[in-house]
């Protein structure tokens, strides 16, 4: 082989945020406080801060390698924490605030977290674990309110602030290379004991530069971007980094994540470009229309986690004017996979076809490639109606677990990442999820999709959310049980008219044997139905 003679760069994060201070040291980070007033200062700012915060690191003990715990919410000292740690070679390793406590601590101790940044909003969360996570030698607090703060916490309590102020400002970032590890962000369990996805400094990078292409997220100097997804939600699908690297303004909202909140922060601070679960957007979308706000300033609604469903992108595009670009993606993943955005040869079909391109979950971003495969692990067409188990690969995908004891089949033996999702593909390589592999309704040896059947139920007007699982049955093995809490604004529909709505739309044997009503669907941690729960609640024979 003739090798190339170009320069071995190293993709490390470090080069972004020096990126990012060069270019534009005037663009801003906005954060809501705890208290509602707006703090702000400029990437220069937040440059000088992060490299203070790396000496805080050392003068703690962090050493290259460490895992440093993060527990809050999305504000300022986050975004500090995800250049800062591996700007110091370290961890950054974000905790799911919504996590039961068997399952923090299960994490914290799994990952042996040396120091935990926690937001104070959120101490006694974690003071309720504090006996069982021994093993932290730190806990450092920001967002302390004036006056201090009481806890019971054992070992060493700081203030972040205090720290921050004695700490000099000169650092050498201790970057050893681009494969060094740089970020640590666990599954949610929902199958299982959480399962660690281990970063890069590379991968991250990578992923950084994939996500901002423009047949992606495509975030550029001009946007003012809005994660509302939790920055402990897969690396809050990487804006923070993307930001950085182009010099969009960021806006932060801190604890208030309720749908009224969000959309004042996105009017007043001229979101263009906001990220977070169908959960939030729908919310959002019912609360607007009971406190009208003009929210059109957002030219990319980016939405993934679940299915968005297509009656909910619809309506933001109608009567919100708001361009949905929906994406799937895993923590394992870093977690972009694919977005749906219209190509040229969608441009001249009705709306309506439009749409229905749009729901899907979309193409792989250049970086990722996929193939679906049978239960044999033979490769299927894409053909937009053969079902298979989707499987990823890439530069930011992940190639094993942390510190996983016993076996797991995530990974095939010809280096792809399995899913767990059932898929379809189009020609064009638009993939649409069916289901989840678990979650699938399998009746009389074939599949129903509870996906498709919880969209077009929460396109009934008087449905706000719509579950369905698989419950045991004598004859098909399973069949479909939907849960259905019904909209504020409206009479509950009945369990007749929900048949009968559903009826022209799918296969008679597709329809759900009933219809459940309840006023709330348990969510998991990273706001997805929770069907063990509802299966442990609805699915005993
Ligand atoms: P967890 O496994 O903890 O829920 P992830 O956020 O990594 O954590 O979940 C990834 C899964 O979420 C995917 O495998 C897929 O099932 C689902 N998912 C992500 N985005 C979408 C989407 N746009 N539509 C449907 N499902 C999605």
């Amino acid at each position: 082989m003739l090798s190339g003679l170009m320069m071995n760069y190293q993709l490390t994060i470090d080069r972004i945020l020096e990126h990012g201070n060069r270019l534009y040291p005037y663009k801003q980070v906005k954060t809501k406080l705890p208290d509602g007033t707006l703090h702000k200062y400029s990437y220069r700012d937040l440059f000088r801060r992060v490299k203070r915060l790396c000496n805080v690191l050392e003068g703690l003990g962090v050493q290259p390698g460490d895992r440093v715990g993060t527990f809050a919410w999305n504000n300022s000292q986050h975004v500090e924490l995800y250049f800062a740690v591996p700007g110091a070679g370290a961890v950054v390793h974000t905790l799911n605030i919504r996590l039961f406590t068997d399952q923090l601590s299960y994490i914290i101790n799994h990952a042996e977290d040396k120091v935990i940044f926690i937001d104070a909003t959120l101490l006694p969360l974690i003071e309720g674990l504090a006996d069982r996570i021994g093993g932290v030698e730190h806990f450092v607090l920001f967002n302390v309110p004036h006056g201090g703060i009481e806890t019971k916490l054992l070992g060493r309590v700081h203030d972040y602030e205090t720290l921050m102020a004695a700490a000099d400002e000169e650092y050498t970032w201790r970057v050893e290379g681009e494969n060094q590890a740089m970020g640590l962000c666990y599954t949610s369990g929902t199958t299982g004991h959480p399962k660690g996805s281990l970063y890069s400094h590379r991968s991250m990078y990578l992923h950084t530069v994939g996500s901002c292409q423009a047949a992606a997220v495509g975030v550029t100097e001009n946007d003012v971007v809005m994660p509302v997804v939790p920055q402990f939600h897969a690396m809050a699908w990487g804006l923070p980094y993307a930001a950085v690297n182009v010099g969009a303004d960021l806006v932060l909202p801190g604890p208030h994540m309720q749908p009224s909140a969000l959309a004042e922060m996105i009017e007043t601070e001229r979101v263009t470009v906001a990220a977070g679960v169908p959960t939030i957007w729908n919310g959002m979308y019912h609360d607007l229309k009971q406190n009208p706000r003009d929210i059109s300033c957002i030219r990319a609604l980016v939405v993934g986690g679940s299915a968005m469903p297509r009656s909910l992108i619809e309506a933001y595009e109608k009567e919100l004017h708001v361009n949905v670009v929906h994406a799937w993606g895993m923590t394992e993943m870093s977690p972009l996979g694919t977005v749906s955005k219209l190509l040229t040869h969608h441009m001249d079909r009705p709306q309506d076809q439009q749409w229905d391109v749009k729901a899907r979950q979309g193409y792989p971003i250049s970086g990722v490639e996929m193939r679906i495969v049978n239960e044999e692990g033979r490769e299927l067409p894409w053909d937009g109606t053969t079902m298979g188990e989707l499987q990823v690969r890439g530069p930011w995908v992940a190639r094993a677990y942390y510190r996983l004891d016993g076996g797991d089949d995530s990974f095939t033996e010809d280096g792809w990442f399995r899913t767990g999702d059932v898929v379809t593909i189009t020609e064009d390589g638009f993939m649409t999820i069916t289901d989840r592999t678990k979650d699938l309704v399998k009746s009389g040896g074939e599949w129903i999709s509870s996906v498709e059947l919880e969209n077009l139920l929460m396109a009934h007007p008087q449905v706000l959310e719509a579950a369905v699982i698989a419950v045991p049955h004598e004859r098909w093995q399973e069949r479909p049980l939907a849960v259905v809490v019904p909209t504020l604004a409206s009479e509950p529909p009945r369990a007749v008219e929900l048949r009968r709505f559903l009826e022209p739309q799918v296969a008679s044997w597709w329809l759900p044997d009933d219809f459940l009503l309840t006023d709330q669907i348990p969510k998991t941690g990273t706001g997805k139905f929770d069907k063990k729960v509802l299966r442990e609640r609805y699915a005993r024979t």
